[in-house]
């Protein structure tokens, strides 16, 4: 079968003829409908993120955001059948360990991340492995088709669980989001419509024109404002309620931290570059004295799907608006190339394999 594969990190992937995958017991075989791009893959990519344990290496074939067909059962697979329409996180849990067995699969012990490591090749592929299938695979109801689905998987839910689960946002909140990429503009929409108010924070005007698009309050251009913080503060009632850094580099941190009130809720979505290795000063006397919360946001736990999928399904929800293009599977290097330049708008999905 045909795959994008990572040949040397920072050139070009490569379309390579790989074997088709056997599933093992507790596994799946997805035959990829859809598939995200995401600036994950791109980090990966780079060769970024050995600082928290995770090292692409050549040969790793990518994609992380999938929807498909089930193609091949494990023999210890109990809920899902061949023709089964599905989709699975990007953090493949265990199943067994403590925060599987409460809920957590999103922080499992041995969380495996699909399409970084080689033990979970991923969905750029046209099919792939998802292991402890019973655990990670999500049904998709007939209502959501792959593509908004491949939209969905990472960077939509992510945003999700980040604004509801984790900053427990509230309607009428400020919400200040930092970064308009796929998940910043995914948690533009969701806080609109959940009857928070965002404020949207890029240095790219047609990203910010796409953020008004989906229902962003006020929308302010980093590279030409001098405070970034202080404009937040202007537009809302002493502070956001709720500052999200969907990207992970110190401006958007800290400005993200700055912009909130008192007793405000940053969360932090994106993760860093090589540049930051994993480390961001923060003004921790300022977040004390006004009991600013900082929270980490990793993923969604597959059992939130359901409420997810209810929004959509009521038409509260539209995954789809933050589909940026359609590509076939030999777009994809390319289009990986360009995100280093940010030059992508919403959320690449590959649609042809
Ligand atoms: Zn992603
Ligand atoms: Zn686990």
């Amino acid at each position: 079968m045909r795959a994008a594969v990572i040949e040397e990190h920072g050139e070009p992937l490569t379309i390579q003829d790989v074997p088709y995958p056997e599933p093992q017991p507790d596994q799946v075989v997805i035959e990829t409908e859809a598939c995200g791009v995401c600036r994950s893959d791109w980090h990966a990519w780079q060769g970024d993120w050995e600082w928290f344990g995770i090292q692409t290496g050549p040969g790793q074939i990518l994609g992380h955001e999938p929807a498909g067909i089930v193609a091949d059962v494990g023999a210890d697979v109990e809920q899902f059948s061949e023709g089964d329409r599905v989709t699975a996180p990007f953090h493949l849990g265990d199943g067994s360990c403590q925060y599987c067995q409460r809920g957590h699969v999103n922080i499992c012990e041995t969380s495996m991340p699909l399409g970084f490591l080689d033990a979970a090749p991923g969905a750029f592929a046209e099919a792939f492995p998802v292991r402890e299938a019973d655990f990670n695979c999500v049904t998709l109801p007939d209502a959501v088709d792959f593509t908004e689905m491949a939209g969905l998987g990472c960077r939509f839910m992510t945003a999700y669980h980040a604004l509801t689960d984790r900053a427990d946002l509230r309607p009428g909140d400020a919400v200040a989001i930092h970064g308009c990429g796929g998940v910043g503009l995914s948690a533009v929409h969701i806080a609109d419509a959940l009857g928070a108010e965002p404020i949207a924070v890029d240095v790219q005007d047609r990203k910010l024109d796409r953020a008004r698009d989906l229902g962003a309050a006020a929308t302010i251009n980093a590279a030409e404002a001098d405070n970034v913080p202080g404009e937040v503060h202007a537009v809302t009632d002493g502070g956001a309620d709720v500052a999200i850094d969907a990207l992970g580099i110190p401006e958007t941190c800290r400005n993200a931290v700055g912009s909130l009130g008192k007793q405000g809720t940053h969360v932090q979505v994106g993760l860093t570059t090589d540049e930051e290795a994993g480390e961001i000063s923060l003004p921790v006397d300022t977040m004390t004295l006004q009991e600013i919360d900082f929270h980490g946001s990793y993923g969604m736990p597959p059992v939130r799907y359901d409420e997810l999928f209810r929004l959509i399904d009521a038409g509260t929800l539209d995954p789809s608006q933050i589909v940026g293009e359609t590509l076939a599977l030999e777009d994809v290097p390319a289009t990986l190339s360009s995100m280093g330049e940010y030059e992508t708008v919403g959320i690449p999905v590959i649609d042809e394999f």
